[in-house]
């Protein structure tokens, strides 16, 4: 028995063999070739054919794991027809007369160098692209397959690192876990992870590449290992461990649809973080007791297409989303959050040193009027069809507010002029993801509806962490009492104002955080879906005096660690539950 350590990245179990995930080798040389223009056609033929299989794959994409996840293959359709590259490769094979493996593998070098020098995780990720993009362009050029997965019985992948491509060879169902050597928190990998709800590890030492397949192991996203081998003890402890993890989900998901009351009484609202309108998603987060959408990411739109989305697309996208969670349920749509790690390649922004602290979400909105109002415009003609709020991302200062605030009636105006009917009143909130915004929470209240605060930026920015920076992941925690002491002004301005409060960052889903977010006063808690269940269950085991303590209690201490440890020991039932 052996225990390879890892970082967690999607929490769970499981049990049962290794895979391990092999990329083919493309081996060639370089050599001369005969008619370099001959050879310039080839390389623009095979850019055409690996495109077409591109598209293919988007398409299977988005059938298997949604229209959000799939908006990679885009970009990797992007960075194929990227016109630098592609001059690059021209260059090489006309004046150099080499062959066009060589001339790509020389060019994307040189692009992958450039990027690697930069300590930032998003960069990381774009150069794991590049790799992915060249890879198929040269098995394209060398006509070698398609890398062979021989994979019989669900199991655990093993890999360096895995693409979005190579997730997408692996059948779903026989997806037990991942555990590469490569990658970081927001990886592919981790994403693909926690949407089939199965645990993974990054940052795995490189011996894991020498476990046969087929070897037995436990992948424990919890605790962050692998145990090769197990013995017949730790086996049958992890055994028990499951199955009690597994009762205490199936238990929560049974009551999924139930609404989340402390025991003294205080109703928290539920929701959802949704970044998609595919009818089958909508359907599982309502399923998994969603009772809104507290954040409905509208990048994901954006994301995925090749030039601005104009107003009819975006009015089918929004209304389905309203349509499905009915008259009952609310939607709080967030206006275009894009800039920091989120570009669009048809949006040419200037170059900015710092992104983060750049023209990002409603700064760049309010920069762009004509692309604001089409979605202000989309937006208030779908919330005809549901309970629809919009929320702004990003905000500073109360100017901002009413600027967005005077375009958005601007925008109605002009539609009731066109005939159409839209509810007389549409609420309008913003995130509090600044610490600027958190601590002028009180002139913000008196300027909106609501509020939902954003604790992965409000995190990065209290703590001057970039939330990409794979080596201060440790320090980029919500759980510090720093951020937990500005959520606590925040709910307090709020209801001072007699405004919700809700939040919508990824705190909102951990089960140790659920606790302190009742006792600090949040009115509704927003997140990841297949976190919903357990967090309404440990909402119904709390009583909400208790947790307004037991939050003051937190706030006194120095570190996240012992914010959690202080819940975990107080509440032990959560771990049971989470
Ligand atoms: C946040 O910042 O907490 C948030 C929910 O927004 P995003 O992660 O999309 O920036
Ligand atoms: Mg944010």
């Amino acid at each position: 028995m052996r225990t390879l350590p890892g970082i967690g990245v999607s929490r769970g179990i499981e049990i049962g063999p290794v895979y391990q995930f092999q990329h083919v080798s493309l081996e060639f040389d370089t050599h001369k070739v005969a008619v370099p223009e001959l050879e310039w056609e080839r390389y623009q033929a095979a850019v055409q054919t690996t495109l077409t299989s591109l598209e293919h794959i988007y398409d299977k994409a988005v059938d298997e794991i949604g229209t959000d996840e799939a908006a990679i293959f885009r970009a990797h359709m992007n960075i194929l027809q990227d016109p630098d590259v592609n001059d690059g490769v021209q260059e090489r094979i006309l004046n150099e007369g080499i062959n066009a493996e060589a001339a790509l593998q020389a060019v994307t070098d040189e692009y992958i160098e450039l990027l690697s020098e930069i300590e930032d995780e998003y960069i990381r990720a774009r150069v794991l692209d590049i790799r992915d993009v060249r890879t198929s362009l040269l098995r394209t050029l060398l006509g070698v397959a398609e890398t062979k997965v021989e994979i019989r019985e669900p199991s655990v992948i093993l890999s360096r690192d895995l693409t979005p491509s190579d997730c997408l060879l692996i059948p779903k169902g026989l997806i037990k876990g991942f555990c590469t050597i490569d990658g970081g928190t927001t990886s592919h990998t981790a994403i693909l992870a926690r949407s089939l709800g199965v645990p993974a590890l990054v940052g795995a030492p490189e011996e894991i590449l020498s476990i046969p397949s087929g070897t037995n192991a436990i992948i424990d996203g919890y605790a962050g290992q692998i145990i090769v081998e197990p013995d017949e003890a730790t086996l049958a402890r992890y055994q028990e461990f499951r199955s009690a993890k597994q009762a205490a989900l199936s238990a929560a998901l049974d009551e999924a649809e139930k609404p989340a009351v402390t025991l003294d009484g205080r109703t928290v609202q539920v929701f959802a973080n949704i970044g998609s309108d595919d009818e089958q998603d909508l359907e599982t987060a309502i399923a998994m007791g969603a009772e809104g959408v507290g954040l409905l990411r509208t990048e994901f739109i954006y994301l995925d297409m090749d030039r601005m989305p104009d107003e009819e697309l975006q009015f089918k996208k929004y209304s389905a989303v309203t349509k499905a969670f009915g008259a009952q349920r609310p939607v709080i749509l967030r206006t275009l959050d894009i800039g920091g790690d989120k570009q669009l390649p048809y949006l040419e922004l200037p170059y900015e040193m710092n992104p983060f602290l750049g023209v990002r979400g409603l700064r760049l909105c309010l920069r762009n009027i004509p692309l604001f109002k089409t979605q202000l415009r989309a937006a208030l003609r779908a919330s005809a069809y549901g309970c629809l709020q919009i929320m702004l991302p990003m905000v500073t200062k109360v100017a901002e507010v009413r600027k967005a605030r005077a375009l958005l009636e601007e925008c109605r105006a002009e539609l009731l002029e066109e005939g159409y009917e839209i509810p007389e009143r549409v609420d309008l909130g913003i995130m509090i993801e600044i610490p600027a915004a958190a601590l002028m929470a009180e002139h913000l209240a008196k300027e909106v509806d609501f509020f939902s605060i954003g604790t992965n930026d409000l995190s990065q920015y209290t703590l001057a962490v970039d939330r990409t920076n794979q080596n201060l992941a440790d320090l980029a925690n919500a759980f510090d009492p720093a951020v937990l002491t500005l959520v606590r002004s925040v709910s307090r301005a709020a209801h001072k104002y007699g405004k919700i409060v809700g939040i919508c960052g990824e705190l909102a889903g951990d089960p140790l955080a659920v606790p302190l977010l009742v006792g600090l006063g949040l009115d509704e808690l927003s997140m990841n879906v297949p976190a919903l269940p357990v967090a309404k269950q440990i909402i119904r085991r709390l009583r909400a005096s208790e947790m307004e303590a037991l939050a003051e209690e937190a706030l006194t201490l120095e570190t996240p660690a012992e914010v959690k440890k202080l819940v975990a020991e107080r509440l032990p039932f959560i771990s049971e539950l989470g």
